[in-house]
């Protein structure tokens, strides 16, 4: 019997350590860095250890600079738990959360009235799924009414907007085939004009699929002022994720 040496699951890189995932989707190598400092890389099955590594290898000064990024930031805020005196994130600005009985508040557990969050009392881990709901339903109302603004600027018309959970990495993602426009709940999060940028952002993937000098000349005909707004969303990043 043969033995067959099984793919690697880690790989050290000038002392640093890197989780190995393999996937058969993939066609090229992959690093990420989270946040929490968490070094992955993604390779497709089959790829020799020696070309992962040198690969890597090629790709630690941009690993690098992502620390320094994230140190700038400082540590993530704490995890919420949904207490009292809490401050929690809507398009920019942060509301103190108050807890009420449920004969305050019929319909849904939670409600920004009157410059504060409204939280139910007794939600037993169910507070994060409610407050995603109430994001996800702004977002959509918030989102929808900014797409129909800018959609007659930039020219693009979409056959749908779809709002829901786009993972860590991305606001948005344009199909070009289907036209549809897709954006994170969390967006409702950042600031209106960041909102904005991301919706501007996505229509003009109607026109250009890639990021090239004519996407970034249809942003700026409708948004001088992109850059500075991509430089902002891109240091605030998902951080203030609830
Ligand atoms: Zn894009």
């Amino acid at each position: 019997m043969k033995l067959r040496r099984a793919p690697i699951e880690s790989l050290e890189v000038d002392g640093l350590v890197f989780a190995v995932r393999w996937s058969r989707r993939r066609r090229t190598i992959g690093i990420s860095v989270s946040r929490e400092g968490e070094l992955r890389v993604l390779a497709p099955v089959g790829v020799p250890a020696r070309k992962l590594e040198s690969t890597v290898r090629a790709k630690l000064p941009w690993v690098r600079r992502k620390f320094a990024e994230f140190e700038a930031l400082g540590p993530p805020p704490p995890p919420l738990r949904f207490v009292a005196g809490e401050r929690l994130p809507y398009l920019g600005r942060a509301y103190r959360l108050v807890i009420v009985d449920a004969d305050d508040r019929p319909g849904a557990p939670v409600a920004l009235r009157r410059g504060r969050f409204e939280l139910v009392r007794d939600l037993d881990g169910e507070a994060r799924a409610a407050f995603v709901n109430w994001y996800t339903k702004r977002a959509r109302a918030r989102i929808g009414a900014r797409v129909a603004h800018y959609a007659p600027l930039v020219n693009a018309a979409p056959s749908g907007v779809v709002v829901r959970d786009l993972g860590k990495r991305r606001w948005g993602v344009c199909d070009a085939r289907t036209r549809l426009v897709s954006f994170h709940w969390e967006l409702v999060l950042q600031p209106p004009e960041l909102v904005d940028y991301v919706v501007v952002h996505e229509l003009t993937h109607l026109h250009e699929p890639n990021h090239g000098p004519r996407f970034w000349q249809r942003v700026a005909a409708v948004m001088p002022d992109w850059q500075r707004r991509r430089g902002t969303l891109s240091r605030r990043g998902h951080r203030h994720a609830i």
